[in-house]
């Protein structure tokens, strides 16, 4: 019993750390937090109170540690009023990573123990997190507009925490804002009936009322989970089955119920693989334009790109992608940013067995997963295929884990995933996956535990030549995890609609400017396979073999330029850049005004810049106050404006 208990002390000891927060949560974890905001949405400053409960986890403490990245604090105190002195310094000059705030405690606290405190702070709009919009980045133009983004490791610019996705916490929250700023106010957490108390009232002013929401959220959640949005925004049921709703701005909003009216069979074609949703409603916010990143999971409010809206249903997967995160990722999380294919690869392995189930297309899948296959390869030599940023297992000490960033977790997460499904058989595979969940419901892990969970679990199941599936899950799995660069195992997923689409590319190329005879084939390809044709015409572009007379025949047949579909049209627009192509450019400068979502915009700004830098500069300064400024960094980045813009 005793040698038991030690070794399973050893498995809960023996998790990873995470290298990217400066909080001391291995000696002390907040329990619950709870936030007072209010907002100033025109001013773009939020002033903040933040209450939390602490345990004690290690010996003793005597002093707590959280993360900050440009907040202001003006003071920290326990409940019962007592000031606590604190300090506030920088463990790592010169990165990216925030500051550390350290909070003397008033005495030694004991193992078990809990510690309450509050921290008075403001936010401004130096903020990393949250996103403040004026009125004419919006859809209606008609008031400003906040959200935050908090994954990978920018809470610590939302709130002073313990900014690890190894912590987790329940959390409420007070906010209170000008009727004039904001129509209404959504959180990652359900509105509360109950109203808490205000520890700052604001007085009544002339021209506006404030206005007050209460939220709560009752499952622990790691800090990248916390969200908000407010402006002018409201709230609709998009499916029958009273579970799934949509939050935007109202100009957009019917036309974006009837793209999502197949929500609630999304959500039933994921738990008809993994089992039920246990998170209650889900919402989905469809947010502006400018909005730079395709979607985010925080539970009980996805945020999604509004580019997945393409009046045909063909952008929805982002939609299936971001719902399966609400098992893998916010049920069971990674511990640290170096197992992001915990949640990442798991998700995309769900999105791809739900998008199975609803819409029963095989081929579809083998061709994302080819179309991801590609973009992590692109990623990988972006980074270098020697680097370890091009592996399954990221060193970010120093860093922020968003350099870190690519499509690598998801894809070759994904393909590990295959790739062991493959070994110990569908069936087998999927309710190990059920039975992973049930044991580490709301917990976070690493892929060591992982690792140990699957071959006990087939051990235990007794499955059908255990030794030999358990001599090849492991004979690959530390160079599936840690070697950088492709796969140690190649998977194959050709299809003959790769081949047709190849083929259609080099129809094109062969007809030297002439119609082909089979070109109304692309109206009957799969969207999957529309992408993969752009993608080979953009490596046809590379490799000199595009010609000008191609591209204006395809334009004329396939009106491409005018395509409404953005996820075609920024491979289109990168395709025929790369090839040379001037005669566009009023048609792409628009489009890159229309859009701030990074994946379809770095990629068209490349490309631009190499073939016209001048004009690629001119564009950008066209466009530059619309760009939400992760992308505005980013895009001055490719284009070698190198001065660093966000405030
Ligand atoms: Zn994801």
């Amino acid at each position: 019993m005793i040698v038991l208990m030690i070794s399973l002390m050893q498995y809960a000891l023996a998790y990873e750390l995470d290298v990217n927060t400066f909080s001391n949560y291995l000696d002390v974890q907040n329990r619950h937090l709870h936030l007072e905001w209010l907002l100033n949405m025109d001013k773009k400053y939020i002033n903040a109170t933040s209450s939390y409960r602490f345990q004690v986890v290690g010996r003793s403490i005597n002093k707590i540690t959280l993360d900050i990245y440009k907040l202001n604090i003006y003071s920290t105190y326990l409940q019962n009023g007592l000031s606590l002195p604190h300090t506030i310094d920088n463990p790592y000059e010169d990165s990216d990573q925030g500051s550390r705030l350290n909070i003397q405690l008033d005495k030694t606290y004991y193992k078990g123990q809990y510690i309450e405190l509050s921290i008075k702070y403001s936010i401004d709009s130096r903020s990393r997190s949250i996103s403040f919009m004026t009125k004419e980045q919006t859809s209606t133009k008609t008031m400003p507009y906040i959200f935050s983004q908090c994954e990978d490791a920018n809470c610590r610019a939302l709130a002073p925490l313990q900014d690890t996705p190894s912590v987790k916490q329940t959390y409420t929250a007070t906010v209170i804002f000008k009727d004039t700023e904001a129509a209404d106010v959504f959180m990652s957490a359900d509105e509360s009936k109950e109203e808490f108390q205000v520890l700052h009232r604001p007085q009544d002013q002339a021209g506006f009322t404030w206005k007050y929401k209460y939220f709560i959220q009752k499952v622990p959640i790691p800090s990248y989970l916390i969200a908000i949005v407010a402006g002018n925004i409201k709230k609709v049921p998009t499916s029958t089955g009273g579970r799934t709703f949509l939050v935007s701005e109202p100009d957009k909003i019917e036309a974006y119920t009837a793209e999502l009216k197949e929500m609630e069979q999304f959500m039933q074609a994921i738990e008809q693989y993994i089992g039920p949703y246990t998170w209650g409603t889900y919402t989905l916010v469809i947010q502006p334009a400018s909005f730079p990143i395709g979607g985010m999971e925080n539970p009980l409010l996805t945020f999604a790109n509004p580019t997945i809206m393409t009046g045909t249903g063909s952008g929805l997967d982002v939609t299936i992608h971001e719902m399966a995160h609400s098992w893998f990722g916010n049920t069971i999380t990674c511990v640290n940013w170096a197992n992001m294919w915990i949640n990442e690869g798991f998700t995309v392995f769900l999105e791809r067995k739900a998008s199975y189930f609803h819409y029963q297309i095989p081929d579809d899948i083998k061709l994302n997963a080819i179309i991801g296959n590609t973009s992590m390869y692109q990623d990988m030599l972006g980074f270098g295929l020697n680097s370890n940023f091009s592996s399954l297992h990221p060193d970010t000490t120093g860093l922020n884990p968003d350099d870190s960033f690519s499509k690598i977790p998801y894809e070759k997460g994904y393909q590990f995933l295959s790739y062991l499904e493959s070994i110990v058989g569908e069936a087998d595979f999927q309710s190990m996956l059920r039975a992973y969940l049930v044991q580490y419901k709301y917990q976070s892990i690493d892929q060591q535990e992982f690792q140990n969970f699957l071959l006990r679990y087939l051990y235990e199941k007794q499955v059908d030549d255990y030794s030999t599936k358990r001599y090849k899950i492991l004979e690959n799995w530390n160079k599936w995890v840690y070697s950088p660069g492709l796969p140690p195992v190649i998977l194959d997923f050709s299809t003959p609609k790769l081949a047709e689409a190849y083929d259609y590319t080099n129809a094109y190329i062969t007809a030297d400017g002439q119609q082909p005879t089979k070109w109304q084939s692309y109206f009957t390809f799969l969207h999957s396979q529309k992408q993969v044709f752009l993608e080979d015409l953009f490596k046809q572009a590379q490799n000199n073999l595009l010609k000008i007379n191609v591209i204006n025949q395809m334009d004329k047949d396939l009106k491409l330029t005018e395509e409404k579909d953005f996820e075609l049209k920024f491979r289109w627009f990168r395709a025929i850049l790369t090839a040379g192509d001037k005669t566009r450019f009023i048609q792409i400068s628009d489009f890159l005004g229309s859009v701030g979502r990074g994946k379809m915009v770095y990629p068209v700004y490349r490309a631009l810049n190499q073939l016209d830098h001048d004009f690629a500069v001119q564009t950008f300064k066209t466009h530059e106050a619309f760009y939400h400024p992760i992308a505005k960094n980013n895009i001055k980045n490719i284009l070698g404006l190198k001065e660093n813009i966000i405030q």
